[in-house]
C-alpha cells in the first residue's frame, strides 16, 4: 500500500513553488496541484520521480504530462467550480484529477482499454469522481448526452481542431488543445459563436504530446 510521506509531501511542496515561480498564477490550480497526490499515479518504481518537472511512462506506451504542462493547461481552462469538463486522454487519470480538485464535473474519454480499465479503478479507490469513457475522442461524447461542455481539454496532440469537440461546446466556452503532429501549438480557443469566425484563438507555445489516434484502431 502506498503512502504519502513527509518527503511526498516536501517534493509536492517544491513542484507548487517551483510553478508558482514559473508564473503559473491561478491559486485554485496551485492548490488543486499541492492537494493530488501525483505519485498514485505512476507505477511504484517511478516514485522518487513523480514530483519532478518531467513527463514520464505509464502503460500502453502512454506518458503522463508533466507538472509545468498540466499547470499550464489548467490555468488556460479558467475552471470554475461546478463547470462541465470534459477531458480527451484519461492516460494515468492525473489531470482528470486535478479539475476534479479544482471542483470540476469531469468527463473524460480514453482510447486505450487497459489505461481506460486501470484508470478508472484508480480513480473511483482515490475518491475523484470522474466519469470515466471509452472511446475515440475525437468524436467527444455525443452518445452521452452529458454536453455541452464548459470547457474541453485535449491531452493529446491533435493534427486538427476536431469539429464534434468544438459542436460540443457551449458557448461562451473555452478549449485548450495542443494542435500539431511531430510537436504541437498549445492553443486556447473561446467559442463566442457558432461561426468559426466566432471563435477566438490564442497560442501559448510548443509542446510535446503523444499523438491523438483514430479512433478507428481502437486499443492498439
Ligand atoms: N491526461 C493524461 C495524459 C495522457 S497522454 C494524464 O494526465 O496522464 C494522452 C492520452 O491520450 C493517452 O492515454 C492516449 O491513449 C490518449 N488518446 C490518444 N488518442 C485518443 C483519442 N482519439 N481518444 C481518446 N484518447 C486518446
Amino acid at each position: 500500500m502506498k503512502q504519502d510521506t513527509y518527503k511526498h509531501k516536501g517534493l509536492r511542496q517544491q513542484m507548487v513553488e517551483a510553478l508558482r515561480d514559473s508564473g503559473i498564477t491561478d491559486e485554485n490550480v496551485l492548490r488543486a496541484m499541492g492537494e493530488v497526490q501525483r505519485h498514485w499515479f505512476l507505477d511504484s518504481a517511478l516514485d522518487t520521480l513523480a514530483y519532478e518537472d518531467r513527463a514520464l511512462k505509464i502503460s500502453c506506451e502512454q506518458t503522463i504530462s508533466r507538472p509545468s504542462t498540466v499547470a499550464m493547461q489548467s490555468q488556460l481552462l479558467n475552471v470554475q467550480p461546478g463547470m462541465k469538463v470534459l477531458e480527451i486522454g484519461t492516460g494515468s487519470g492525473y489531470q482528470a484529477a486535478v479539475l476534479c480538485k479544482m471542483g470540476a464535473k469531469v468527463f473524460s474519454v480514453e482510447r486505450q482499454k487497459g489505461l481506460f480499465d486501470h484508470t478508472r479503478k484508480l480513480l473511483d479507490g482515490l475518491g475523484y469522481r470522474v466519469r470515466c469513457f471509452l472511446g475515440d475522442g475525437y468524436q467527444g461524447l455525443t452518445e452521452m448526452n452529458y454536453g455541452p461542455y464548459d470547457r474541453i481539454i485535449v491531452t493529446c496532440g491533435a493534427p486538427e481542431i476536431p469539429a464534434p469537440l468544438m459542436a460540443q461546446l457551449k458557448e461562451g466556452g473555452i478549449m485548450v488543445i495542443p494542435l500539431g503532429e511531430e510537436e504541437q501549438e498549445m492553443l486556447r480557443i473561446t467559442k463566442n459563436g457558432s461561426d468559426k469566425k466566432d471563435w477566438k484563438v490564442e497560442k501559448f507555445g510548443t509542446y510535446s504530446f503523444v499523438p491523438m489516434l483514430d479512433g478507428r484502431n481502437m486499443g492498439r
